[in-house]
């Protein structure tokens, strides 16, 4: 068994505030959020690096992504803009042993506003919308 936060998450073994779950990917809010509405997408199966990741893997883990930043845009947060962001090694600044996407709703200037840590009420409130929203923009296409 492997110390990996998000390995956990996978296992339920920790509390995640989910977006969205499908057999090989898994999407919830980041505990540490850049902006309200940030969103990490990890693969189900553990993947140190990118290049470990199965081609069809990493597919699905930009059509989440991608779904997600979609969504993230009806939602009720303020999202004027996406970032996504993959670090790829810890020279690349990767923390989290397993492979993840950050999708970041962005707005202008937030750079420069502080980090807040929500609760767990709040991400969970915050997920249940985007996953209402991530439903409803699925079910269009
Ligand atoms: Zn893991």
């Amino acid at each position: 068994v492997s110390g990996c936060t998000f390995c956990a998450i996978v296992a339920s073994r920790l509390p995640a505030s989910l977006v969205h779950e499908d057999p090989v990917v898994l999407a919830f809010l980041d505990v540490h959020p850049r902006n309200p509405g940030h969103t990490l997408v990890v693969p189900v199966e553990r993947h140190v690096s990118l290049s470990d990741l199965p081609e069809a893997t990493a597919a699905q883990l930009f059509v989440v992504a991608h779904r997600i930043a979609r969504a993230l845009r009806g939602s009720s947060v303020r999202c004027e803009a996406v970032s996504l962001g993959l670090a790829d090694g810890a020279a690349a600044g990767q923390e989290v042993s397993h492979v993840h996407l950050h999708v970041r709703p962005r707005f202008a200037g937030d750079a420069r506003r502080a980090p807040r840590v929500p609760s767990r009420a709040e991400l969970d409130e915050l997920a249940l919308d985007i996953r209402t929203r991530l439903q409803a923009t699925a079910s269009a296409d």
